[in-house]
């Protein structure tokens, strides 16, 4: 009997080989088209500054926009605010729910002058739980063929039909939405700053379209609120739209508020739904009130960063200006995001050790993460940085380029 076992399991290979054998197939994919990816450990930072792997280099990779992730204020307030402990001890509607959560946002609604906002642990979760809570099979959602991850994924758990369309066009969305047929509904998901191109969507057209249509517009605002807008409030401000406009919009604090986590913020009615039903709020352990009260300290900087942002305004511009000097191909941006293309990602990666051995940080973005034959180099401005700084990246960008190029790291 055990022996007809034994016999019985060894004639389909065993599960931990089969697996194995898949992760090693993947792994060895990724080697073959340079695309393994690493984590590097930073050991110390201070500024733009910080060690990595024993060696000091300039940060232009974070997303710490208006440097406040360092700020002495935010500091404190996570400091005071976790004397009471740390860990909030269960979700938000089983006992979780602080008076440090409900400020923040009250807070971050009354910035962004929407009725209502809803606290989550991140904006990845955030748009999962959205989308989720809003869709469902019959309805579709449209969204730009290079929205983040997360919103692609959070359509596909939603049960709806995912309907993509080429980058910021708004008359190919206009096509998408008029495939919906039925009594399902339509939303429409766009980042409001794309998180790899570091352009601006067209929110005016989308919401024309949306109105139009019956359609519901979200706008996933991570690269845009503190950066964007009057008084930071972000890329919707920006396009001088509204919550009438923009019914929900996601505004993460893990960017350039410089702390952790999101909110999504929008009509009460959407906003109150959403903390009934939204999965990933139900289910989840609410933020530690500590960074509750850190990113209220942070909000309270940032809507009043106009030197902060004037700063970092003038620091695009510097950057776009020298880049084009040196004739290196960045795509149109005025944003602090900027692309610095290498297509290749052999180039890419070529290019982004070279301005590691002359002390610059820089990340080399490749597919998945950005479609093939767009690698680049995602070099990102802060308030932080200064002028010469930039200089030097700019000189440093363009010999890299020259000499990834020399080294013989073609397009494959
Ligand atoms: C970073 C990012 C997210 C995820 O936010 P986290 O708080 O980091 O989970 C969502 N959408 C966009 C566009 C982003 O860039």
């Amino acid at each position: 009997m055990r022996r007809r076992w034994a016999a019985a399991r060894g004639a389909a290979a065993r599960p931990e080989v089969r697996w194995s054998r898949r992760i090693a197939d993947a792994r060895a994919a990724r080697d073959a088209a340079a695309r393994r990816r690493v984590r590097r450990t930073v050991t110390w930072r201070e500024g733009m500054r910080c060690e990595v792997d024993g060696r000091e280099l300039l940060n232009f990779c974070s997303n710490d926009y208006l440097g406040l992730s360092q700020h002495p204020q935010v500091i404190a307030a996570l400091r005071d605010g976790s004397v009471e402990g740390v860990g909030s001890t269960a979700s938000a509607l089983v006992c979780g729910h602080h008076a440090l959560h409900a400020t923040l946002e009250r807070e971050v609604a009354d910035w962004l002058q929407a009725p209502a906002a809803l606290l989550f642990g991140s904006g990845f979760t955030a748009n999962l739980a959205v989308l989720q809570a809003l869709l469902q099979s019959g309805d579709t959602c449209v969204q730009d063929r290079l929205n983040h991850a997360s919103l692609i994924d959070a359509a596909k758990l939603s049960g709806a039909t995912l309907r993509r369309y080429p980058h910021n066009d708004a008359e190919a969305a206009a096509r998408q939405l008029a495939t919906h047929e039925g009594d399902g509904l339509a939303l429409i998901a766009t980042d409001g700053v794309f998180s790899m191109d570091g352009d601006v969507a067209p929110l005016r057209e989308l919401a024309a379209l949306a109105h139009a249509n019956d359609a519901l517009l979200y706008v996933d605002d991570a690269h845009g609120v503190g950066v964007l807008g009057p008084d930071g409030r972000g890329s919707v401000a920006g396009a001088g739209l509204s919550t009438r406009d923009v019914p929900l919009q996601l505004a993460t604090l893990g960017k350039a508020l410089g702390t952790y986590g999101a909110l999504v913020v929008g009509d009460a009615d959407l906003v109150g739904h959403l903390a009934e039903t939204a999965r990933g709020h139900v289910y989840s352990t609410a933020l530690p009130p500590a960074l509750a009260a850190a990113s209220i300290a942070a909000v309270r900087i940032a809507r009043a960063a106009d030197d902060r942002r004037a700063h970092l305004a003038a620091l695009v511009a510097q950057f776009r200006g020298g880049a084009s000097n040196h004739g290196l191909d960045v795509l149109p941006s005025t944003t602090p995001i900027q692309a610095v293309m290498a297509f290749d990602d052999r180039i890419a990666l070529r290019m982004a050790q070279v301005l590691e051995d002359a002390g610059f940080w820089v990340s080399a973005i490749r597919p998945p993460t950005v479609p093939e034959g767009r690698a680049r180099l995602r070099v990102t401005l802060t308030a932080a940085h200064t002028e010469s700084e930039v200089d030097t990246l700019v000189d440093a960008l363009a010999r890299a380029r020259d000499a990834a190029v020399a080294s013989g790291a073609r397009p494959a």
